[in-house]
């Protein structure tokens, strides 16, 4: 099966992502971890890449499209995978055509988002370089503008799943399991 899990930055993605994994038994791959991963690495692409991100912007999509692809063409993403973060923007979501099966939409207010993200930290997140106050608002600028319309783009495929994620962890898991007759 093959699962998308979209919503903005505090949306709770990579914890329900994680459980979904869990629960179905297919493999959780976030974009934001791989690029992440790439902006350590000492080299143009790195150094541009981190850049890129701590300043709340995207990485560009033909870019993210040659990573995200390449990721996906490995041997253990072949039966399926829950993907975080990917596509964000209506033109990844025409160049991905992977027989998605449904798109989970996390729904949360902007303000519950940026309550959330100025109490995170410690915990099972890694403390973010590119969690400052401007570049999250940037990024949930940058998902109203560019990935609503991808929500849009699954809606009309019929694909979509729009989940209240202000709700509890364990209320939004069993949400979504019910959604996907799981
Ligand atoms: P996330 O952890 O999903 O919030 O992603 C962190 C950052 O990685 C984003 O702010 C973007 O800079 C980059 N990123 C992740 N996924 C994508 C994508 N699909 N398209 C472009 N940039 C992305």
């Amino acid at each position: 099966m093959k699962l998308i899990l979209l919503g903005i930055q505090g949306s709770g993605k990579s914890t329900q992502g994680n459980l979904l994994s869990e629960k179905v038994k297919i493999p959780y791959l976030s974009t934001g971890h791989i690029f992440r991963n790439l902006a350590k690495e000492k080299t143009q692409l790195g150094r541009y890449i981190k850049e890129v991100m701590n300043a709340g912007y995207l990485i560009p999509d033909d870019k993210t499209l040659e990573i995200v692809l390449e990721y996906l063409g490995r041997p253990e993403y072949k039966k399926g995978y829950v993907l975080d973060g990917f596509p964000r923007t209506v033109n990844q979501a025409e160049a991905f055509i992977d027989g998605v099966d449904k798109v989970i939409y996390l729904e949360v207010s902007d303000r519950e988002a940026l309550w959330r993200l100025s109490y995170r930290g410690g915990d099972n997140d890694e403390v973010r370089e590119d969690e400052t106050v401007r570049a999250v608002r940037k990024r949930i600028e940058l998902f109203h503008t560019f990935t609503e319309p991808v929500l849009d783009f699954y809606r009309k495929k019929k694909a979509l799943i729009t989940v209240n994620g202000e709700e509890s962890i364990e209320h939004i898991h069993r949400e979504i399991l019910k959604e996907l007759k799981k």
